[in-house]
């Protein structure tokens, strides 16, 4: 939204300077998100947070039906793939109306993201993904679909006791300049939100100190951040036991899969729950922890069916790829999305009392789970470093379809019982894929600033066929 000439001269200029025109841009995107009907659509979505089974049921057909004609009548690619006239929808079900539809693989969005706007959208904003994997994506929407978008992020934060509003930090992938003139700090103030914005990239030790008296100093009611980031804070304040006045009421992550490692060391040195969301710029479906950390799916948000290979449904419990269907954007609806992660559906009924599906787990990215030789996908791999100390941060990278690297930082390599680490991986990822350790003296993030602790460097499926 800023071009890169406009950054670069922020960038440059006096810390005061920056934060002034970070918060007025703050007021601009606060207008956009959270002004006009935000205070309706979060009323309403308040009221369909308690409804039952058959009441949700009913909402998500209704919103369903009348994405899909619309975007078989208006969406180009969708007027020539859709196999059947919108006009039979009115008697079908959520199922039958999605099956009139065939998958789409982020390469085929990719290539004719064009052909996915809406012949009707008006007074559209572009925004990009952050681009984890390939090139950034850019999402045609307008302001009502954002607001609705964090309409759900406020809803998810209510069911924590906090506001979007409330004074806030936020770790994400922004880069703040080191060449700034005047007070060098790796954060920024948006006024706008009470938001003070941290960097992620400058996580060292020699500049956390001066993160933790900020975060102590603006005492900030709830965190916003990459699981890798505030992990990094809080396993600096635990392996030295030092104390902190940093007291949030909840600590939300999003963005990377949040390992339960990362979890349990967070709520403990914070004394917060971690709660975590999953969510997607395409827009195409949210997912959030309850107050008993369970992801539930927002059913007004999106329809998420997990699907196999063959982009076929598969059985509730059993891992596939999440197959997402928008209901927020018509100005450009995705239908059965294959966003390139992977998960597990549950029939689980939460003790929290709502009625939107659970989802058990999402592993990660198709790409950040490892395939063995017989073709099993193996996410969550990060228990098989349970009791392994010595170890400042890890990698697994799958570089062939039968080798593993483990890639380690380390203070200490004496510490690290390398041969412990390789039998608890051998164990679940199987004899038949080579193990190996390699020390490393750090281990960059992605473009985007993200931490990937398992990546492969296999070729991804689901390419344009
Ligand atoms: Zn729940």
């Amino acid at each position: 939204m800023v071009s890169a000439v406009a950054t670069q001269l922020l960038n440059s200029s006096p810390v005061w300077l920056q934060n002034c025109a970070i918060s007025a841009y703050g007021w601009q995107l606060r207008r956009q998100r959270y002004g006009g009907e935000f205070h309706s659509i979060h009323a309403e979505l308040e009221r369909s947070d308690r409804y039952s089974t058959a009441e949700l049921a009913e909402l998500q057909a209704r919103l369903l039906r009348s994405m899909l004609s619309h975007a078989a009548s208006t969406v180009p690619y969708y007027r020539q793939q859709c196999t059947l006239d919108p006009a039979r929808f009115g008697s079908m079900g959520a199922e039958e109306m999605l099956a009139a539809f065939p998958v789409l693989p982020k390469s085929r969005l990719r290539a004719m993201r064009a052909q996915f706007v809406a012949a009707t959208a008006v007074a559209t904003v572009d925004i990009q993904t952050s681009g984890s994997t390939g090139s950034p994506l850019k999402v045609t929407t307008t302001s009502a679909a954002i607001r609705r978008n964090y309409a759900f992020f406020a809803r998810f934060l209510g069911w924590h006791g906090v506001s979007p509003f409330d004074e806030s930090a936020t770790f994400a992938g922004r880069l703040f300049s080191a060449s700034g003139r005047g007070r060098n700090t790796p954060w920024r103030r948006n006024a706008a939100m009470h938001d003070t914005l941290f960097s992620s990239y400058n996580l060292s030790d020699a500049h956390i100190p001066a993160y933790i008296r900020e975060l102590e100093r603006r005492q900030p009611v709830f965190i916003d951040s990459y699981p890798s980031s505030i992990y990094r804070i809080a396993s600096f304040l635990k392996s030295g036991g030092r104390q902190h006045q940093i007291h949030p009421k909840v600590i939300v992550t999003s963005s990377e899969t949040l390992l339960d490692s990362q979890r349990e060391t967070i709520e403990e040195v914070f004394c917060c729950p971690v709660r975590d969301q999953y969510g997607s710029a395409e827009m195409a479906g949210f997912i959030a922890e309850c107050e008993h950390g369970r992801y539930h799916v927002a059913p007004e948000y999106g329809v998420v069916e997990i699907v196999d290979a063959d982009g076929a449904p598969v059985p509730v419990g059993e891992m596939g790829e999440l197959c997402l269907t928008g209901l927020i954007n018509p100005a450009m609806p995705l239908i059965r999305y294959l966003i390139g992660d992977v998960g597990r559906l549950s029939d689980i009924s939460c003790a929290c009392g709502r009625h939107a599906p659970v989802v058990e787990s999402i592993e990660g990215r198709v790409d950040d789970v490892i395939i063995t030789p017989s073709g099993r996908h193996v996410g969550r791999l990060d228990p098989a470093f349970k009791g392994v100390t010595g170890i400042r941060e890890s990698q697994i990278l799958q570089t062939a379809r039968d080798q593993v690297v483990v890639r380690i930082v380390s203070d200490d390599r004496s510490q690290v019982n390398g041969t412990g680490l390789i039998s608890n991986l051998s164990e679940r990822i199987g004899t038949d894929v080579r193990i190996t350790i390699e020390f490393v003296g750090s281990i960059d993030k992605e473009p985007n600033g993200k931490f990937r602790s398992v990546k492969s460097l296999l070729p991804k499926t689901h390419q344009v066929n």
